[in-house]
């Protein structure tokens, strides 16, 4: 779906207000996020899916308060991202909680709060929660988080359902789930869970998981275990090339595959757990050019936002599209960097830019995912105020 061309960061008057901001700084398009959103609920009610947004890909308290008002639930992987939803809105039976290491401290909070359901990820896991659940005779529902052992095809950091990631339950193991869990009175099971990766584009993938899960409903039915949810976590890419064309990734074709693929019954609920694909495009950081610096071969332009702002390309290699705001100027070669003591604090090499002077101001877009919850002090940087653009 297009976006109308419409970049809100070449609108002149923007470029003044961003003149009375500290720099660097994440700016949100809050119209871009409503109409994906809106794509999202539009989608999901049409095949009666339900939405939970993965906190972890931003959890800036204004994005998760535009979330909420959407209805959707959401899933967090830590204590304080399921106190960060319930400060923004989100009621607690639409909490999920995932992650391969809850502390007993943040298993204790998600039961005080009475969240709808821990994801679960090993045995050991169940056996804890089972016995601080006992604590105050609490009944808890859980899922197990299964690793299907489908390859995601995307990046080797941010592939998680292979039977060599650390997690999930492997398919094998599960009898001696079922076993265990029959001692474990506080448990209840009504769920199965999957993620297995993230930027994923190639959306056979998730055919191949729903042909996985369909075995796996299977063998459940034939265990006579009732499976009422059905999570098929996140995954779906983004187009970092073209964040203005492809401002609103394929939802529609996204859901079809499930809706196609899955065999699910009419009791069964189906839950996605997306992060990227709702907030990836709506964020840019943007930064100020502090110095142009000539090397023999190299023009660098050194930013005052680094690795501190924006990990993603130092943590995965991973591109972001690079826009001088400030200059029309004649197309020159920069290598973009940023200022902090590490190689890898690079945005990108022979970047074609307008010619780019002290001061310009550079957009790094689609950052709106794994961005600015990435962030860090290293260095002892300062964070600055985010932009909102309604
Ligand atoms: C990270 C994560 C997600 C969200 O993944 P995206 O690729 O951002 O959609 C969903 N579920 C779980 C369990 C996760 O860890």
């Amino acid at each position: 779906m297009l976006r109308e061309n419409n970049n809100q960061l070449q609108d002149e008057n923007l470029l003044d207000s961003f003149s009375e901001m500290e720099t660097p700084f994440y700016f949100y398009d809050l119209k871009l996020l409503h109409k994906t959103l809106n794509e999202v609920q539009t989608l999901a009610s049409n095949y009666d899916f339900d939405i939970h947004y993965a906190v972890k890909a931003n959890s800036n308290d204004r994005i998760l308060r535009e979330i909420e008002t959407f209805g959707f639930g959401v899933d967090c992987v830590s204590g304080n991202e399921i106190r960060a939803a319930i400060n923004n809105g989100f009621s607690a039976d639409k909490i999920l909680f995932a992650g391969v290491g809850k502390s007993d401290n943040e298993i204790r909070y998600a039961l005080s709060q009475q969240i709808k359901a821990f994801n679960c990820e090993s045995i050991q896991e169940m056996e804890v929660i089972n016995a601080l659940a006992a604590e105050n005779n609490q009944q808890v529902e859980i899922a197990i988080r299964i690793n299907p052992n489908v390859d995601a095809k995307t990046h080797r950091y941010i592939t998680t359902g292979l039977d060599e990631n650390k997690f999930g339950v492997n398919q094998r193991d599960l009898p001696e789930v079922l076993d265990r869990l029959q001692t474990l009175k506080q448990l209840k099971l009504t769920g199965i869970h999957f993620h297995i990766g993230s930027q994923i584009v190639d959306l056979n993938v998730f055919k191949g998981l729903c042909l996985r899960v369909n075995e796996i409903l299977q063998w459940f039915a034939e265990q006579q275990v009732n499976i009422q949810h059905i999570n098929l976590g996140g995954g779906l890419g983004i187009d970092y090339q073209a964040p203005d064309s492809s401002a609103i990734p394929d939802f529609s074709a996204y859901f079809a595959i499930f809706n196609k693929f899955l065999n699910r019954n009419p009791e069964q609920s189906v839950h996605f757990e997306l992060g990227r694909s709702i907030v990836g495009q709506c964020g840019s950081l943007i930064s100020k050019v502090l110095y142009i610096k000539q090397s023999t071969n190299t023009t660098f332009a050194i930013l005052d936002a680094g690795m501190t702002e924006l990990l993603r390309p130092a943590l995965y290699q991973s591109y972001h599209q690079i826009e001088n705001l400030s200059s029309t100027g004649d197309i020159n070669q920069y290598d973009v960097v940023g200022p902090i003591c590490e190689t890898t604090d690079c945005f990108g090499k022979s970047v074609k830019l307008p010619e780019t002077r002290r001061g310009d101001f550079i957009a790094l877009r689609s950052a709106g995912a794994y961005g600015e919850v990435m962030t860090s002090n290293y260095n002892l940087r300062d964070k600055n105020e985010a932009f909102y653009f309604e």
